[in-house]
């Protein structure tokens, strides 16, 4: 038990990964998910003949599997900073936990967001009281935003979502700023950690947001494991996000009904049997991260600059950003090129330097449409790197290099749209 409950950290310095794949391949598309850290994958091995389902049984494997789980809300609750009252809900990911939370606000909340949101904190809200605002050019005018919006919204309660770090551009958005004006207005702030957590310590008592939500999978844990971390009250109060087993204290006949009584904790919204394993690698990933964000800052600050040197002596090449000036931000990039599809250039790229990006509007298609047009681009797509662990100085090279290449060439390969998608 305290072999799998306990995994050693390793030293801060180098975090071993599996980058998977050939040697040469260059995963540049961390922001979409990143690839499992070597220790997790060495802790789920071990993990794996001891995992059986929680919650339900007196034999050990469900006993070690019931700590396992039930640990991992400390753990998660350590690595955002969290309130040692805050609840713990695990989900499938990001997506999940923010429709939970959806679901869980009390009637006629008030919910404030910026249009240019990653579509799983754009969309889950319902009703006439969501305001989805443009996001302003500077962070100042950001936070003015967001106080103006609040200022007309009716009594009852108040909601506002935000991301840290932006999926498309990397830049950090002023979280602390928008949830003092937030609690000027008697607001609760949900922070978007998806693209923040990798990259930065989180701490929700710091910045004073009552939630907070990510995914395993972008955490350098294997998919399957989010959770949503945060305030327990409103939770407690919402019918269950799913029905069915886990979620109940006791269901009987009557009459020719049938009675539920629902668990009165945030239980309530696990039904089902939880993915034990996903949550137990969530966690060691949380861990790991948690020993070793100096290096992981380090390693980011050293390419993100080679990075964006590399790509702005590009010809052609624009830069997307939400904000005027420069903003803090993550080793995420996106661009438009001028006379050349990104699709066709992400095709290129693959085919024939060995390098993932990604090309499209990254599920954020106001924010993307948005900034294309605004540097002056015609389509309502573009190209996004994300630098993450297992990059190196070469990979960066590499892409900078062939950027060069493409536009001097120009696009005249041939190549076409196979399965819709372009491919040689
Ligand atoms: N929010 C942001 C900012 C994201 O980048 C993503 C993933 N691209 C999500 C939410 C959704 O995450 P998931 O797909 O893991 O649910």
């Amino acid at each position: 038990l305290e072999r799998v409950t306990t995994p050693a950290v390793t030293a801060a310095a180098a975090v071993p990964l599996v980058t998977g794949g050939e040697r040469d391949y260059a995963n540049l598309d961390h922001a979409a998910s990143a690839p499992c850290l070597e220790a997790v994958r060495r802790a789920v091995d071990e993990f794996l003949p001891h995992y059986a389902s929680v919650h339900r049984g007196a034999g050990f494997a469900s006993q070690v599997s019931t700590k396992v789980y039930e640990r991992t809300r400390d753990v998660l609750r350590r690595f955002v900073g969290a309130r040692p009252s805050d609840a713990v809900v695990f989900t499938r990911n990001t997506t999940d936990a923010l429709n939970l939370l959806a679901r869980s606000v009390p009637r006629h909340t008030s919910v404030v967001l910026f249009d240019t949101e990653h579509h799983a904190a754009l969309l889950p809200w319902r009703g006439p009281n969501v305001r989805r605002i443009p996001l302003p050019n500077t962070r100042l005018a950001a936070v003015s935003a967001v106080d103006s919006a609040l200022a007309e919204c009716p009594e009852g309660p108040r909601l506002v979502v935000v991301t840290g770090a932006s999926n498309v551009t990397g830049e950090l958005l002023p979280v602390a700023e928008i949830a003092a004006v937030a609690r000027r207005h008697g607001a609760r702030v949900a922070l978007d950690g998806a693209q923040l957590a990798p990259h930065r310590p989180i701490s929700v008592r710091e910045l004073d947001v009552d939630y907070v939500v990510l995914s395993g999978h972008k955490l350098y844990a294997p998919f399957g494991a989010g959770a949503l971390i945060g305030r327990g009250d409103w939770l407690r109060a919402a019918d269950p996000y799913l029905a069915g087993g886990g979620a109940t204290k006791l269901v009987r006949r009557d009459g020719d009904g049938i009675g539920v009584a629902w668990h009165s904790g945030v239980e309530r919204h696990e039904a089902g049997s939880p993915n034990t394993v996903g949550v137990y690698a969530l966690g060691v990933a949380c861990e790991q991260l948690a020993a070793s964000w100096d290096a992981v800052a380090a390693h980011e600050r050293e390419l993100l600059e080679r990075l964006t040197r590399g790509l702005a002596a590009v010809p052609g090449l624009a830069e997307l950003r939400l904000f005027d000036g420069a903003a803090e931000r993550v080793g995420t990039v996106s661009f438009v090129l001028d006379g050349f599809e990104p699709g066709w250039v992400a095709a290129v790229l693959s085919a024939e330097y060995g390098i993932g990006v990604r090309d499209g509007a990254f599920c954020a298609h106001i924010a993307v449409r948005r900034l294309v047009e605004r540097n002056g681009g015609e389509g309502k797509q573009a190209l996004r790197v994300s630098l993450g662990l297992g990059t190196t100085t070469e990979h960066v090279d590499r892409l900078v290099t062939a950027l060069r290449q493409i536009v001097a060439r120009g696009a005249r390969w041939t190549y076409g749209v196979v399965d819709g998608r372009w491919a040689p």
